[in-house]
C-alpha cells in the first residue's frame, strides 16, 4: 500500500463529511474522503431514511439516497477525491498524521471526522431488514413520523429515554395514540420530559413491557406484547413501531487518540469543532448527540472546514 499525501483527509460520508468536502474543495484544499465500504453505504443514516421532509430547499420532500447524491455530486464538482474504504486505524502522534483505510493510507495536515452515529435497533422478530424494517419499523419518528402510514394509528415507541418522549410526544401530531413501551418502572429521561409525556392526553406508557415480535404482511399490522414482571402476553394493532433506545457514535478506532465522552461522543471545544488535537475536527453526529440532524450535521461540517482552513492558514500550509 503506497502512502499519499493530502491536506485534508475526511472521514465519513454523511451531511456533515459532504458539506465539509463542499466548502474544503471550495477552498482550493483537495480533500480526500473517505466514504466507507463495508460499514455501509455511502451517505450514512440518510441513505435508510425514505422521505426527508425537513431539509430546507426542498418544499416538496427528498428520498434520502437522492438528497445525499446531490450532496455527494456537489462535493466532487470543486474537486472532492472520493475513497470508496472505511478507515480503520488512526495516528494523531505525529504530524502529518496518519489515516489508515483497509486499502488506502494517507498522510494529512489535517483531519475532519464525521463518522456519525448509528441509532441502535432490538433485535425483534419482525423488525429486521427485509422483515418490516421501513414498512413500519424506524429508528427515527423524525424522520419517518410524518409518513401517510403512520396517520390516525396506534403508534408504539420503545426506550425510556428523553429520545422515546420526544419521538412519542412528536408522534402524537399525527397518531390515533402513542404507546411509550419501557422495559421497567421508571423512565431514564429527564424529570421535565417525563412531565410531558405523562401529561399527554394522546400518549400512555406501558411500563414493565416488552415487545416480543412484529407482525403484518406489508407494513406493520400487530405487535406482541409482554409485561416482564406478570409475565401476561397481548396482541394489539398498531400502525408502527419506532427505536428510541440510544445511538452509538461510530468512532471506536477513535479511542485513545482525541478524548471521547463515556458514550463514545467525541469531545469538543464549546461552540467550535476543534477535538483535543490540534488540527483534527469533528462534526455531525459522531459529536452531537443532542440535534442529530442532517442540517445541523450539514452546519457543522461547514464549521470544521472553515476552522481548518483557518487553521491550516494559520500555519502556513494553505493561503
Ligand atoms: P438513553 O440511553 O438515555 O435511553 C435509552 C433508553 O432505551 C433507556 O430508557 C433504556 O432503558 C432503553 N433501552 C436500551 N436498551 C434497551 C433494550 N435492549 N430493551 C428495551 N429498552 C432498552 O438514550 P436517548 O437517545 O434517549 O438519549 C441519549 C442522550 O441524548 C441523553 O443524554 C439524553 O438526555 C439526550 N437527549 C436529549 C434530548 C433533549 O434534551 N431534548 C432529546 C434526546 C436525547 P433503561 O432506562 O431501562 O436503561
Amino acid at each position: 500500500m503506497t502512502t499519499k499525501r493530502a491536506k485534508v483527509v475526511i472521514i465519513g460520508s454523511g451531511p456533515a463529511g459532504y458539506t465539509a468536502a463542499i466548502y474544503a474543495s471550495r477552498a482550493n484544499l483537495e480533500p480526500v474522503l473517505f466514504e466507507g465500504f463495508f460499514s455501509g453505504p455511502a451517505g450514512g443514516q440518510l441513505m435508510t431514511t425514505t422521505d426527508v421532509e425537513n431539509y430546507p430547499g426542498f418544499p416538496e420532500g427528498i428520498s434520502g439516497p437522492l438528497l445525499m447524491e446531490h450532496f455527494r455530486r456537489q462535493s466532487t464538482r470543486f474537486g472532492t477525491i472520493l475513497v470508496p474504504d472505511d478507515v480503520v486505524e488512526v495516528d494523531f502522534s505525529s504530524h502529518p498524521y496518519t489515516v489508515r483505510g483497509k486499502n488506502n493510507e494517507y498522510l494529512a495536515d489535517c483531519v475532519i471526522i464525521s463518522t456519525g452515529a448509528t441509532a441502535k435497533r432490538l433485535d425483534i422478530p419482525g423488525t429486521h431488514d427485509g422483515e418490516l424494517w421501513q414498512k413500519g419499523v424506524t429508528a427515527c419518528a423524525v424522520c419517518d413520523g410524518a409518513m401517510p402510514i403512520f396517520r390516525e394509528k396506534d403508534l408504539y415507541v420503545i426506550g425510556g429515554g428523553d429520545s422515546a418522549i420526544e419521538e412519542a410526544t412528536f408522534l402524537t401530531k399525527f397518531a390515533k395514540k402513542v404507546y411509550l413501551v419501557h422495559r421497567r418502572d421508571e423512565l431514564r429521561a429527564s424529570k421535565i420530559m417525563q412531565q410531558r409525556a405523562i401529561e399527554h392526553p394522546k400518549v400512555e406508557i406501558l411500563w414493565d413491557t416488552v415487545i416480543t415480535c412484529v407482525d403484518g404482511e406489508h407494513v406493520v399490522e400487530k405487535v406482541h406484547l409482554k409485561n416482564v414482571k406478570t409475565g401476561k402476553e397481548e396482541l394489539r394493532d398498531a400502525g408502527g413501531v419506532f427505536f428510541a433506545v440510544g445511538h452509538k457514535p461510530n468512532t471506536g478506532f477513535l479511542k485513545g487518540h482525541i478524548d471521547l465522552y463515556d458514550t463514545g461522543y467525541i469531545k469538543v471545544e464549546n461552540g467550535t469543532t476543534r477535538t483535543s488535537k490540534e488540527l483534527v475536527f469533528a462534526c455531525g453526529d459522531a459529536m452531537d448527540h443532542v440535534y442529530r440532524q442532517a442540517i445541523t450535521a450539514a452546519g457543522t461540517g461547514c464549521m470544521a472546514a472553515i476552522e481548518a482552513e483557518r487553521e491550516l492558514a494559520a500555519r502556513g500550509i494553505a493561503e
